[in-house]
């Protein structure tokens, strides 16, 4: 077992592997957390006993999760002085599977987002969303249960990446210079300029996992959603290299939904359509016609917006999970900020982090454990004894903490 200075590794259980491209998980995995700050406390107490549970139903004491804690933002600054120790980053890597609360970004003092650095650092490099309803949550949709969708979104590039100047800056004015003189381009002296990157690598491997996990969750479509109708040489190519991996690696089992609407295509009656749709148009097609949307594979910039949106079309932010994945490497993480103002009231909807461990629980191959916390959802929201957020939008709802969430998912698993 790798040393840490800080963290504690269990005396007990073993670590994930990675073997041929295929995960293999023991009955005793250990897994790392980061408890978040903020509210990050009171939503991990709450989720931890919940994902306990499940496993000991599902598994008795066959299986069990040994959890080790690791140590990021305000709480990694106050007992070691650093927002991201290097043995956290070392730690995700070390053991492959990890979850986190939400983390403060310190504002201005050039300190980077700590998630956009760990999903750089660790090559995660798709974000994926996935959105559904759950009967009874308020939304400001006629038909929410019809939106039903997973997002997956390129998290290394775009312009995400980090590359930009400042206006009136030395770097801006060089950039500027080098543009105007090499290609003619006019650009207003001044600017404040970024760089948008984005390669047929990262295109690729994002939409090829898309494409993979519609084929292994039986899933109708796959959508390239992309803005390639202004962004011609970036976001068209994503499209471009999103059909290119449909067609190379998959030409069996997809079809795209200009060949089928040709009616000539040979590809399988079950084939996964791929499609593409402008992303404004996109924003639309999921208002209006969300039931034609399955899987969306989209740039992060797109990716960003598009899934925070659907989530706020099912209900909010609140039941929003997320998943950072690479090869063989994930960190699951809740969608919403640390919610300052609500820190240790035992008062916030602890479902983001809940349902990101339904996804950390799926990838790991344990599916009993993930659908036991579903229906654990499923039912507590049934009993319109839930968190503020969601009483606010359920008339004649009991409004119930945290924790008094946490134990009607336990229960709603059913004995
Ligand atoms: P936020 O923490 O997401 O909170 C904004 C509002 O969203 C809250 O006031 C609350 O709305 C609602 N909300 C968030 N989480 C909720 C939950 N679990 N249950 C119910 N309602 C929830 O966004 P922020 O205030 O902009 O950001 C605060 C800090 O979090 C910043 O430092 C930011 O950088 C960081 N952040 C971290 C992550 C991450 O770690 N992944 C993501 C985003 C932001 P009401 O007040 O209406 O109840």
């Amino acid at each position: 077992m790798p040393n840490y200075k800080f963290a504690k590794v269990p005396s007990a259980g073993e670590r994930i592997g990675y073997d041929g491209g295929v995960l293999r998980v023991p009955d005793n995995p250990i897994i790392p957390y980061v408890e978040g700050d903020g509210t990050g406390a009171d939503i991990w107490r709450a989720s931890v006993r919940v994902f306990d549970a499940a496993v000991e139903k599902a598994h008795g004491g066959q299986r069990r999760v040994h959890w080790m804690e690791v140590f990021a933002g305000e709480k990694a600054y106050k007992n070691v002085g650093d927002w991201l120790p290097q043995e956290t980053v070392d730690a995700m890597q070390d053991f492959r599977v990890s979850i986190k609360g939400p983390l403060t970004t310190p504002v201005g003092g050039g300190i980077r987002s700590l998630n956009v650095t760990l999903r750089q650092v660790l090559d995660l490099y798709a974000c994926i969303r996935p959105v559904r309803y759950f009967e009874g949550v308020g939304s400001p949709m006629r038909e929410p249960q019809k939106l039903n969708i997973v997002v997956f979104r390129e998290n290394t590039e775009d312009v995400y990446a980090g590359i930009e100047w400042k206006a009136g800056s030395d770097e801006a004015k060089k950039v500027r210079d080098f543009l105007v003189s090499n290609f003619g381009v006019e650009i207003r002296e001044g600017s404040a300029l970024g760089v948008k990157p984005m390669s047929e690598f990262g295109s690729k491997r994002l939409v090829e996992m898309a494409i993979r996990y519609a084929l292994k969750h039986c899933l109708p479509s796959v959508t390239l959603m992309h803005k390639g109708n202004i962004m011609k040489f970036t976001e068209g190519a994503f499209r471009d290299w999103g059909y290119e991996v449909a067609r190379t690696r998959f030409g069996e089992s997809t079809v795209s939904e200009t060949d089928l609407t040709k009616g000539g295509s040979n590809a399988r009656a079950d084939a996964v359509v791929v499609k593409d749709r402008i992303a404004d148009s996109m924003f639309q097609q999921l208002l209006l016609r969300p039931d034609e949307y399955s899987v969306i594979a989209t740039p992060n910039l797109n990716g960003d917006y598009v899934s925070d949106a659907a989530a706020a079309q099912v209900g909010g932010l609140g039941m929003a999970p997320g998943g950072n994945v690479g090869d063989g490497l994930a960190v699951f993480e809740a969608t919403h900020g640390t919610a300052p103002k609500y820190a240790n009231l035992d008062k916030i909807n602890p479902g983001s982090v809940i349902l990101s461990g339904v996804m950390m629980f799926e990838y790991m191959g344990w599916n009993e454990v993930s659908a036991l916390i579903v229906r654990g959802i499923e039912n507590a929201i049934r009993s319109r004894r839930v968190t503020y957020d969601l009483a606010r939008q359920m008339p004649g709802s009991t409004e119930v903490s945290t924790s008094e969430f946490g134990n009607q998912v336990i229960k709603g698993m059913g004995s």
